[in-house]
């Protein structure tokens, strides 16, 4: 049976990416925390000494397109970052960012919010 990640079931679908295939535990992911709105995991390539994304479990391309419905589902990814930086122990503080389309750099087109923390961030970020 298909599940939610494997159906075009929004007009927002264009296609599967490497994060549907860690939400259904296809490829690994180191794990940080699951429930069943979203899915937290160490990024593969860190940018900092901790840097981990916190995406959704429904398949949203990217910032621009999400609807007002998504409104507490983009919450929440920002919540559970807080908690996972918690209890990460990023004490002295970190950086949530969320990279939207070709000029902000984004390179997998399902949304998700990083964050880095373990070093002094640089402002502006390049
Ligand atoms: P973007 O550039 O789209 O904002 O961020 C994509 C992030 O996903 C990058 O930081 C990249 O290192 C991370 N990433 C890409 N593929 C994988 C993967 O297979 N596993 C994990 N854990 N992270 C990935």
């Amino acid at each position: 049976m298909a599940d939610e990640t494997s159906k075009p079931h929004t007009s927002r679908w264009r296609g599967d990416s490497i994060f549907g295939k860690i939400i259904r535990k296809e490829i690994p992911a180191n794990i940080i925390f699951e429930d069943d709105q979203c899915l937290a995991f160490h990024d593969i390539c860190p940018q900092a000494p901790t840097h981990f994304l916190v995406i959704p479990k429904k398949p949203i391309i990217q910032l621009s397109v999400t609807e007002d419905d998504d409104e507490s589902l983009l919450g929440h990814l920002i919540i559970v970052g807080k908690k996972c930086a918690s209890a990460l122990g990023l004490k002295r503080g970190y950086r949530m960012v969320i990279n939207e389309g070709a000029d902000g750099g984004q390179t997998v087109f399902h949304i998700h919010l990083h964050v880095l923390g373990g070093r002094q961030m640089k402002w502006p970020p390049g």
